[in-house]
C-alpha cells in the first residue's frame, strides 16, 4: 500500500509501540495515588510531560494533557473565554480545524461575537481584517499554525504582535505543524498551542494544550485534580507515555528525516505538474508544510478520483479526516475562493515516514492515467 493521509493520522511508530506495551505490562498504578506504583506512574508521565514540554521549547510545567487535538482545542476556547466573562467576543480564522470552528459557533448561538478571519487565495489570514476585529471585549484569537487541507502555514508572530497589542491572548493549533517544522512557543509568542500524538507517529486519543504561565484560564473538564486542576479525569496514562516516546523519536530523527519527506512531497508535486493537464495546486507556494499538497482536478469528483486510486491501494483524502463522509464541499478550498465544483474536485497527498522513491514514481504512474481515464468518462456524463 502506499499511504498520502499523513495529516489524518500517522502509523505508531515501533518504538512507541514497545514503550507502550511495556508500560502496560509493568505499571497500572493511578497517578494520583500517593504509595509507590501511583508515584511512580506520575513520574512516568512527567517524563513525557517534559520531553512533550521540551520539543516545544516550554517548561514542563505549562504542558497540560488532553484526550485528544479536539479537546486541546475545546479548552483552549471554552477555557478562556469563561475566564474572562467580561468579555464576550471571539476572532478565528474562517479556515480553523473543526475543533476550533464548531467550537465558535456553538458560542456564537450564547451571545458570543465571533469574528472569521478572511483569508487570500493562497489560505493567509488576513491581518488587516484581525486588526478591524480586536476589541477591548476580544477574549481570544484563534488561529491554526497550518491547515491540515492546503498546508499553508499563518504569519502567527505577526498576530500575536497584533493581538497582545490590544491586551488579547492567543492560541494556535499546532496540530499540523508539530514534528513537520521547527516550533518554539516563546517564538511564535503565543499564549496557548495544540498539538496531538497521533499526527507525530503517537497514539490516537492524546493530545496536549501548552498554557504559558500566568495566562487566565478556567478548566473546561470538571472533577478532580489532575493535571493541577485544570484537566480532570484519570490520565491516558499509556497514551501520554505512548506520545512522550513518540515525541522523543521525532527529536532523534526528526531533523534528518524531515528534508527526506520534503524532497520526496516537492518530487510528486512537480511529477503532477508536468504529468497531468489542468491540474490547480491549492494552497501557498512557499508558506506551506511541504508535505502537505492539495490539487484540484477540474471537471472531475475528487471521491472518484480517491476511489480509483484505492483500488491500486494507494490512499489520498478529499480533504480533512473529520468531514470526509459529509458531501460538504470543504470551507477551507471555499475560503481561498474556489468555486464549489472546483472543491469539489480536490483531493489531498500528505507525505511521511512510511514514503519512498518508489512511491512517489508509482503514484506518478498511475495517477495521470485514472485522471485521463475518469475525464474520457466524464465527457460522455459532464458533471458540470
Ligand atoms: N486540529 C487540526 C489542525 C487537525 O488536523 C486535527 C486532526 O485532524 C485536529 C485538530 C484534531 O486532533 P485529534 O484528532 O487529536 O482530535
Amino acid at each position: 500500500m502506499i499511504y498520502l493521509d499523513h495529516n489524518a493520522t500517522t502509523p505508531v511508530d515501533p518504538a512507541v509501540a514497545e514503550k507502550m506495551y511495556w508500560f502496560l505490562k509493568e505499571h497500572f498504578g493511578n497517578p494520583s495515588s500517593l504509595y509507590p506504583i501511583g508515584r511512580k506512574v506520575k513520574e512516568i508521565l512527567n517524563e513525557a510531560r517534559e520531553r512533550v514540554g521540551a520539543a516545544l521549547g516550554a517548561q514542563r510545567g505549562e504542558i497540560f494533557f488532553t484526550g485528544s487535538g479536539t479537546e486541546a482545542d475545546n479548552f483552549a476556547v471554552f477555557g478562556t473565554m469563561s475566564a474572562l466573562p467580561e468579555r464576550n467576543e471571539l476572532v478565528v480564522s474562517a479556515i480553523e480545524h473543526p475543533a476550533v470552528l464548531e467550537s465558535a459557533k456553538y458560542l456564537e448561538k450564547r451571545n458570543v461575537k465571533v469574528t472569521y478571519l478572511p483569508v487570500d487565495s493562497y489560505g493567509t489570514v488576513d491581518l488587516y481584517a484581525l486588526r478591524d476585529a480586536l476589541t477591548p471585549r476580544t477574549a481570544l484569537v484563534s488561529v491554526m499554525h497550518a491547515s491540515n487541507e492546503i498546508g499553508t502555514i499563518q504569519p502567527i508572530e505577526k498576530i500575536v504582535q497584533i493581538a497582545h497589542g490590544q491586551g488579547v491572548p492567543v492560541h494556535t493549533d499546532a496540530v499540523q505543524t508539530f514534528g513537520k517544522i521547527d516550533l518554539d512557543v516563546r517564538k511564535l509568542g503565543v499564549d496557548l498551542l495544540t498539538v496531538s500524538a497521533h499526527k507525530v507517529y503517537g497514539p490516537k486519543g492524546v493530545g496536549a494544550l501548552y498554557i504559558r504561565k500566568g495566562t487566565n484560564i478556567h478548566p473546561y473538564l470538571h472533577g478532580g485534580r489532575q493535571e493541577r486542576s485544570l484537566r480532570a479525569g484519570t490520565e491516558n496514562t499509556v497514551g501520554i507515555v505512548g506520545f512522550g516516546e513518540a515525541v522523543k523519536v521525532l527529536e532523534e530523527r526528526g531533523k534528518k528525516d524531515r528534508p527526506r519527506f520534503e524532497k520526496l512531497a516537492d518530487a510528486l508535486k512537480r511529477g503532477i505538474e508536468e504529468k497531468v493537464p489542468r491540474v490547480r495546486f491549492n494552497g501557498h507556494p512557499v508558506n506551506r508544510v511541504r508535505t502537505t499538497l492539495n490539487f484540484a482536478f477540474p471537471g472531475l469528483e475528487a471521491e472518484a478520483i480517491l476511489l480509483s486510486l484505492a483500488t491500486k491501494e494507494i490512499y489520498v483524502s478529499t480533504g480533512s479526516a473529520c468531514s470526509e463522509e459529509s458531501e460538504e464541499v470543504s470551507h477551507v478550498l471555499t475560503a481561498i475562493g474556489l468555486r464549489p465544483e472546483i472543491a469539489r474536485s480536490s483531493i489531498r497527498m500528505s507525505l511521511g515516514r512510511s514514503n519512498s522513491e518508489e512511491d512517489v514514481a508509482t503514484v506518478l504512474r498511475e495517477l495521470p492515467e485514472i485522471i485521463e481515464k475518469l475525464r474520457k468518462i466524464t465527457a460522455f456524463h459532464p458533471t458540470d
